[in-house]
């Protein structure tokens, strides 16, 4: 099956994992902070602004910028720093504001809970240009795989949470198609279907999978997701990920003689979603659920360990992806596959994580 959706709008997921630089304090002239309280980590929510002044293309401009509204909030406004945690100009470059793990003053009674990007300019009719949103994409992904942003969080416009035009309709536009999105399932719906929040696929062609010698179609949206662990390595990259599905596929066709790899989806530690018998052919992941469940297997073992962000975020976006795509039932129930057969699959530890997630019951 060929996933030929995952192109256009989902190519902005395809964000490299690296963290972008960024210009500190000292190198955009900024004055030291009168005091700071420590923001607790991981923040659950991130919200994006803008600043409402001038655009910046420039790094000079965008120093200038940043200075400016520095100089708004600690003297005309009083406050003890900038009030957000970081910016971003349309020179492509991160600000450093209050940073990682400083509460921001940016969105009344959302600080202690949230980081808080700001988009250098007024984005009410344009929105920012692609290097600025790479940048704050990119520091988004930086942001949960360094644990300062829970793998879970929600994203918000400034808007969402307060009585603001903030961050300008043309920029929340945007932010409304990032995955994540507070309401995703509903801007799913109002924008396109392709623009859910759905996280890169590598295909069956891609990690070079044999063909199935059978299948049964699966009639979505199906009611359950079950998660597994395959119980074997653990891998970090696309090459060794690939390696890895391979076996697993040829240990359920060779040595169980079944039709296939058994699950819809594995998930692997370099981030990346694999593509298995897909949404919609029915799997054989668990007995007694295959026709009305989606299988995703965590590769490797999480018995004692649990899957690191990048994979956890890159299988909650999936779960979310099914259900924008009508793959999965939008009051669906996410089960661990101990719950629904003797085995201790998905591991004690993975078990532990996905009993937090939404939709979960035992
Ligand atoms: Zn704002
Ligand atoms: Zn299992």
């Amino acid at each position: 099956m060929q996933l030929t959706w995952v192109v256009g709008l989902l190519a902005l997921c395809a964000v490299t994992l690296g963290c972008p630089a960024i210009v500190l304090r000292s190198q955009w002239g900024g004055r030291p902070p009168r005091s700071r309280a420590q923001l607790k980590t991981p923040a659950p929510y991130l919200i994006i602004h803008h600043t409402a002044g001038n655009r910046c293309t420039t790094p000079a401009s965008c120093r200038r910028q940043v200075m400016a509204v520095q100089t708004l909030h600690m003297v005309t406004w009083g406050w003890s720093d900038i009030g957000y945690n970081f910016l971003i100009g349309e020179d492509g470059r991160v600000y450093g504001g209050r940073g990682w793990t400083t509460i921001g003053a940016h969105a009344k009674n959302w600080n202690d809970k949230s980081l808080g990007i700001s988009f250098l300019g007024t984005f009410t009719e344009t929105a920012p240009n692609a290097a600025a949103l790479n940048a704050a994409r990119r520091l988004i992904q930086c942001a949960a795989s360094r644990g300062f942003l829970s793998y879970n969080y929600t994203l918000k416009g400034h808007r969402d949470v307060s009585p603001t035009d903030c961050p300008g309709d043309a920029l929340y536009k945007v932010i409304t198609q990032w995955p994540r999105f507070k309401d995703a399932a509903a801007a799913c719906v109002a924008l396109s279907a392709l623009a859910c929040g759905c996280p890169t696929i590598v295909t069956r062609a891609q990690w070079q999978a044999r063909s199935p010698t059978g299948r049964t179609s699966l009639s979505t949206p199906v009611p359950y997701v079950i998660i597994h662990h395959t119980a074997g390595s653990s891998c970090t990259s696309q090459a060794s990920c690939s390696q890895v599905v391979r076996g697993i596929q040829n240990y359920h066709m060779d040595s169980q003689g079944w039709s296939d790899i058994s699950y819809n989806f594995l998930i692997g530690e370099d981030g990346r979603v694999y593509e298995g018998r897909g949404w919609t052919t029915r799997g054989a992941h668990a007995t007694n659920w295959n026709s009305k469940s989606l299988g995703i297997s965590f590769l490797g073992t999480f018995t004692n360990r649990v899957p690191n962000a990048a994979a956890l975020n890159a299988a909650t976006s999936l779960i979310q992806c099914a259900v924008s795509r009508g793959a999965l039932s939008n009051s669906y129930t996410l089960k661990g596959h101990c719950n629904v057969g003797q085995t201790s699959c998905p591991g004690d530890a993975l078990y532990k994580v996905i009993t937090q997630w939404p939709n979960f019951k035992a």
